[in-house]
């Protein structure tokens, strides 16, 4: 087995020299351009030597010595410092710091296998008591201001984050406001002219208009829900969402639902299972909202299941609460993404299926559907979660939607 080196080093033209040099010598070379990448490479292909450039961008060459030493598999191997930086004091620091030995740029072809075989047969370059703790006082004065500078640079990444999220809300709640004033009008106006004409009498043009004005009028219908469902997201995301409490029975809740979802199931040809769910005691709650919670899950298990599938409601009382499960027969969903699918605009997959109809196959839409339904249920201090072994929509796995809503 040949011996590993790992060479850190961000320059591509000494990166290239050392590893022709070194695999020439048989060993195999391992090439990290970053401390971060150093680190993780280390930890992967344990090396038995490392080369480690001083001046490295982000967590320096030291810093990144100090911290392979506290990898306890690394902790006595070879850290070689490789570098062209040879101000005063830039060798003790390295020394202080944990490695074992520096050599400077440019690098020597000829000399650096046997240096290398030196450092592996246990050469190292020494540093006096005295000097090697004046220079780690240094080194760890060097860690903390740099993490001093890091942290407040996070702060101020972190800062302008928060700042970008609120203009994203901001701006989704004055983009659906403005969209809402225009789309009143146009739908006051035709549902005018949907009457007006309905009114005129023994018109052959009247049937053909009627025709049109009613597709109007689903359109507009269509249009506000969307943008109604911006402005709930929205809500959500200020945290300005409203509940009006009141007993809520989820059976009956559940019934409604189901006679606004069997015809749509019926054109998918989707069987709608609900079982015990007219028994369940009442809790207190917003009724509206948590329809439209439910009503978004169940949606998702139609969007997401083939024709011919079937999606399962049930209901129980369950650890002081009422556990809603929503079952489906459909195309699943990955384990990694399970988390992310209840965050704003987050959608799986390529967007092609897109679609605005609320029940087509795949037909996704804007990412807000399950950000709004668990808005809703932690406003009501419940959980929402999903169980699935993984996306294929051949063997279709089917997803489980799980509400939990205290008593
Ligand atoms: P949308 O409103 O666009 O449908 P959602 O927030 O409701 O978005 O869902 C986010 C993503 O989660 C969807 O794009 C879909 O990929 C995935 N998803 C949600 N429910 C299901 C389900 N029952 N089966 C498979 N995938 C689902």
């Amino acid at each position: 087995m040949s011996t590993r080196v790992l060479y850190i080093e961000d320059d591509q033209d000494s990166q290239r020299l050392v590893s022709r040099v070194l695999s020439s010598f048989g060993y195999e070379v391992f090439l990290a351009k970053d401390g971060l990448e150093g680190v993780t490479l280390a930890r992967e292909k344990q090396p038995h030597l490392v080369l480690i450039d001083i001046n490295l961008p982000h967590l320096d060459g030291r810093a990144t010595t100090t911290r392979l030493r506290s990898i306890p598999t690394l902790a006595s191997i070879p850290i070689v410092a490789l570098t062209a930086n040879i101000s005063p004091g830039n060798r003790e620091l390295a020394l202080a710091a944990g490695c074992t030995g520096f050599l400077t740029k440019p690098i020597d072809i000829d000399e650096l296998p046997k240096q290398v075989s030196a450092f592996l047969h246990g050469y190292k370059h020494s540093l006096p008591e005295e000097a090697r703790n004046q220079n780690l006082e240094q080194h760890a004065r060097n860690l903390v201001e740099k993490l001093e500078a890091k942290v407040r640079e996070l702060e101020n990444i972190n800062a302008q984050l928060y700042r970008l999220d609120r203009m994203k809300s901001e701006f989704l709640t004055l983009a659906s406001h403005e969209l809402r004033t225009p789309l009143t009008l146009v739908g006051g106006y035709s549902d005018i002219l949907e009457k007006q004409l309905q009114q005129m009498t023994d018109l052959a043009m009247l049937p053909p208009i009627l025709q049109v004005v009613e597709k109007l009028n689903k359109g507009v219908s269509r249009l506000k829900e969307i943008v109604d469902e911006i402005v709930r997201g929205a809500r959500i995301a200020t945290g300005a969402l409203h509940l009006a409490w009141q007993p809520v029975l989820i059976g009956v809740l559940l019934a409604e639902l189901e006679a606004y979802f069997l015809p749509i199931c019926q054109t998918r040809n989707l069987t709608l299972q609900m079982e015990n769910l007219r028994g369940l005691p009442a809790i207190v709650g917003d009724e509206e909202q948590l329809k439209t919670a439910v009503k978004n899950v169940i949606e998702n298990g139609i969007k997401y299941t083939p024709d011919g599938g079937e999606i399962s409601v049930s209901g129980q009382v369950l650890g002081g609460g009422i556990e809603i499960q929503i079952k489906d027969t459909g195309i699943g969903i990955p384990p990694e993404e399970q988390s992310y699918i209840f965050d704003e605009f987050h959608v799986l997959g390529p967007i092609d299926h897109h679609s605005t109809s609320k029940s087509a196959f795949q037909g996704g839409g804007l990412g807000l559907g399950l950000t709004i339904a668990r808005g809703i249920i932690e406003a009501h201090n419940g959980r929402i979660w999903v169980e699935s072994s993984g996306r294929d929509p051949d063997k279709l796995p089917g997803s489980t939607f799980h509400i939990w809503l205290p008593l």
